[in-house]
């Protein structure tokens, strides 16, 4: 479904991704590791539209997506999450849900005046839908708290009912599970799990959790100095002498 094609991404003249080429199949939780600095990150902001690559191309489902906006993407069904979750603070974690949606009706003042029915349904229709991607994250608990006050972890699992507000169809998580205490780790991973079972999601996942990875991810790719290192399953790649010396050279 993605396809990464000779993909180079310099800062000045430092090779940040240096060459790379990987598939991300559809309904697939292909794992991205790699010792730190190694260009993970830059690889999935180049994909998520964030970063302008130097060279290469991306394609989803055999169409060219390379520099697309995000927005563009978002409606493609591409969306990558952040390390650091990007919560409001000063509103709840429904609210936090509830603004995701785009084009919602009571966003023009000609609607507000003029369309008040309409509006006031849409709104029912957004709340509903957060009240159960909540249910589905259990974390229905929190809907009226401010998000501000929620933990790392519970930010982490806002950060996947975001995209759960739309359609997504392959999501980027990067680092999902950096500061996460192990049970919250566990129902992030549950629920990644249960939306690519239930819900045909595709997922990249960029962890340095080596458990979380071998639980989660079928493919695994492990990428060094901006290069794909070595591709195959969680053992595979694990004990592929490539990756143990790259890992040992950090
Ligand atoms: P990883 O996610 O694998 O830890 P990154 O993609 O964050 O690696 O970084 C790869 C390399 O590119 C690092 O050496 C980092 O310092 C460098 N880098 C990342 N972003 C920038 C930038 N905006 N300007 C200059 N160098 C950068």
């Amino acid at each position: 479904m993605i396809s990464v094609q000779n993909l180079h991404k310099k800062f000045g003249a430092f090779r940040a991704v240096d060459g790379a080429s990987l598939e991300i199949k559809t309904g697939s939780i292909t794992g991205l590791i790699g010792p730190n600095g190694a260009g993970k990150t830059t690889l999935f902001n180049v994909i998520a539209g964030r970063l302008p690559p130097t060279s290469g191309r991306v394609k989803m489902d055999g169409r060219d997506i390379t520099g697309l906006p995000p927005h563009e993407l978002f409606h493609k069904g591409l969306l990558r999450t952040f390390q650091i979750a990007h919560e409001f603070g000063s509103m709840t974690v429904r609210e936090n849900l509830m603004m995701v949606p785009e084009n919602q009706s009571g966003e023009t003042l000609w609607n507000t005046w003029f369309k008040r029915g309409k509006i006031a349904d849409e709104e029912r229709r957004i709340r509903n839908k957060a009240d159960e991607v909540l249910e589905f994250l259990t974390i229905s608990h929190l809907a009226d708290q401010k998000a501000a006050n929620i933990s790392g972890g519970q930010k982490k699992l806002l950060e996947l009912g975001r995209t759960m507000m739309v359609d997504a169809k392959i999501v980027f998580l990067d680092e999902v599970g950096a500061g996460v205490n192990r049970t919250l780790l566990n129902t992030i991973g549950d629920a990644i799990i249960r939306l690519n079972k239930e819900r045909g999601y595709t997922f990249c996942v960029i962890e340095h959790d080596m458990d979380f990875i071998a639980r989660l991810c079928g493919p695994v790719i492990c990428i060094a100095e901006g290069k794909v290192l070595a591709q195959g399953t969680v053992e595979e790649v694990k004990n592929d002498d490539r990756v143990i010396e790259a890992y040992l050279g950090t």
